[in-house]
């Protein structure tokens, strides 16, 4: 492999790669960046996140562009703020040597004056996530006509963000002669289509780790239904207290939705989505960054900027609608040197997908048990054992307290004392877990005949079923020949011998039964009927309970609008009851033991 100065970069460019630790280019790095030194072919590059893209199509730009010239000679479009942000970081590193250089960043969410500002003092390089370039383009704030290289990155992103009008916009204003680099992990139709109308003969390259898994992450998979889908997911977080994990969802809705269960419940949860505010994303991704929470609920998207290191687990909620995207969200984990574990939740029919992902990863997915809540408790008290082994006893602090303490306990023998102080900390874990079902058992129904999984979803009973030859496909499509609206979400679909039910997006309650008591429409000779089914319980009823113990952190139970309870030295014998919600506080107390709850699910 060559060195940084080798692929043609100038001493003051590696200086700075040397400071910030880069001893050698990356496969992506040591193939873009003399291609792009020494050609002004344009460049489609499928790389990752991870695989070190961000200078490989920013070192080029810095070795060729003029410094004495302060006309924007690159613009850099990147789907999110964070990622702009990250990128717009990174560039200020490697320009460290070269004063000249300037770079400025553009993002929506933030003070426009600011930026128009920054601009106007002259800036080689923008970095800009799509909307707002466009903006001061518009303004006239921002001038395109010198510019000598478009990045394009995450293409395909910005395409699934809904960009293609602001990328045709911000390519229009840029100058025929420029050279495109686009670098996408995927390339779906769309992404081809702007490469195609956008680009002339592009070289193209790959990261070499293409849609690979890195070899420290291990895959594993668990069986599961729509019921169990929750817990499990529970029971994984309660079996590695250390968690430290990205749960990966496919929509906002399922995002925001998971990260309230598990808040509820008591663990150390939030979410990052793209309908919360600039200040909440960024919060949320500082404390997740400095680990206040443990779990990040996600979607694809919002998760992008987020650069972490350490993550012991990524769990897949749902697998991607892509799966593609699979590797991204897997490659999250078992970066530099760390071992990772990524975890996906499939029911039966989803399982199908998991060949095409080996396929991909070229690797296998490890069948793993839900966990019992037995394994579960053992886990956690040997996790307490080392934690007492490993606590430092700080004497001087503790020793005026001593004398009375063991006067109090001076009846206790050694067996004893260790009983009653491991009970103390597990008597509600052994109770929360005394009847714990084996979720890996899926052979009884799914029990939804009259449930919705749902709290968004309004369940619908029809009165047909198994013989009138209906499934989920007609079913699905009967729905849609009724014109409900467009792109309504339809939920879980229970087929029965003769009757059904389905469900659908709430907010379109009443448009289903108006449209169906309009349209009256016939099914295999039969006159449908739909009507809403009654309620049997509300959303949360069901989810299984708090969490059973907790760990060391500040987080639990905080909700964004109730900031600010305290942090925690110890956890040791105190109880859940500080983790919860504000709106919980009446049922507080400050020991928290000795609360029976059954898991319910
Ligand atoms: P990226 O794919 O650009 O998001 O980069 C992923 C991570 O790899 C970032 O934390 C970079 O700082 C780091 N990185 C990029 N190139 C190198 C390199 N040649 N050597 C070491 N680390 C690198």
């Amino acid at each position: 492999m060559s060195t940084f100065k080798e692929i043609g970069l100038k001493a003051p460019i590696v200086k700075a790669l040397t400071d910030l630790g880069y001893e050698k280019p990356t496969v992506i790095q040591e193939k873009a960046i003399p291609q792009i030194i020494s050609s002004n072919t344009d460049l489609k590059a499928f790389a990752q996140t991870g695989t070190g893209k961000t200078a490989a199509f920013s070192l080029p730009i810095l070795e060729l562009l003029d410094e004495s010239n302060s006309n924007v000679q690159a613009i850099i479009l990147s789907p999110t703020r964070e990622l702009a942000v990250q990128i717009g970081k990174n560039i200020e590193d490697f320009c460290k040597y070269l004063p000249n250089v300037k770079v400025t960043t553009v993002y929506g969410g933030a003070n426009m004056e600011q930026q128009i500002r920054s601009l106007k003092r002259g800036s080689q390089i923008v970095v800009g996530t799509p909307g707002r370039t466009v903006d001061l383009i518009n303004r006239r704030a921002l001038k395109l006509g010198n510019v000598q290289w478009l990045v394009l990155d995450e293409a395909d992103e910005m395409l699934n963000m809904g960009f293609k009008d602001e990328l045709d916009k911000v390519l229009e204003a840029t100058p025929e002669t420029k050279q495109t680099l686009l670098f996408s992990a995927t390339f779906p139709r769309e992404v081809e289509s702007i490469a195609r109308n956008y680009m002339t003969k592009p070289v193209e390259i790959t990261s070499g780790e293409k849609n690979q898994g890195s070899d420290n992450v291990s895959h594993e998979y668990y069986s599961v239904t729509e019921r169990t889908r929750y817990p499990a997911l529970k029971r994984i977080a309660d079996l590695n207290p250390d968690i430290y994990a990205i749960i990966f969802c496919r929509t906002r809705r399922e995002t925001q939705e998971v990260a309230d269960n598990l808040i509820k419940d008591g663990y150390s949860a939030d979410s990052l989505h793209g309908d919360l505010s600039q200040g909440q994303r960024d919060s949320v991704m500082g404390k997740f960054r400095k680990k206040t929470i443990q779990i990040l609920v996600a979607t694809d998207v919002a998760a992008r900027g987020l650069d972490v290191t350490e993550l012991t687990h990524v769990l897949n909620h749902k697998l991607p609608d892509q799966i593609e995207n699979y590797t991204h969200r897997s490659g999250r984990t078992g970066r530099a040197g760390n071992k990772g574990i990524s975890i996906v939740l499939v029911n039966g029919k989803e399982k199908g997908k998991l060949r095409a992902i080996e396929r991909i990863i070229k690797k296998k997915f490890v069948e793993t048990k839900v966990p019992t809540g037995k394994e579960i408790v053992q886990n956690q008290l040997m996790n307490l054992i080392d934690k007492v082994q490993n606590t430092e006893v700080n004497e001087s602090e503790i020793s005026e307290f001593l004398p009375n303490i063991y006067e109090k306990l001076e009846s206790l023998n050694r067996e004893e004392l260790i009983q009653k102080f491991v009970s103390l900390e597990f008597n509600t874990m052994l109770a929360y877990y005394e009847n714990a079902k084996d979720l890996n058992d899926l052979s009884s129904r799914d029990n939804s005949r009259a449930r919705s999984t749902n709290e968004n979803m309004t369940r619908f009973f029809i009165n047909i079923g198994r013989k009138d030859s209906l499934n989920p496909g007609k079913l699905i499509g009967l729905i849609n020949e009724q014109n409900i609206g467009d792109k309504i979400e339809i939920g879980a679909i229970d087929i029965l011998d003769t009757f059904s039910f389905f469900e659908i997006d709430k907010n379109f309650e009443d448009k289903t039964l108006e449209a169906f008591a309009a349209n009256q429409p016939d099914f295999d000779g039969r006159s449908v009927n739909v009507e809403i089914t009654k309620k049997e319980r509300s959303g949360g009823g069901r989810r299984g309970g708090k969490k059973p113990f907790g760990k060391k952190d500040g987080g639990f139970g905080r909700r964004r609008s109730t900031e600010g309870s305290s942090k925690r030295s110890s956890d040791f014998g105190r109880g859940k009851s500080d983790r919860r919600s504000s709106n919980s506080s009446k049922d507080r107390k400050p020991g928290g033991f000795g609360r029976k709850r059954k898991e319910k699910s």
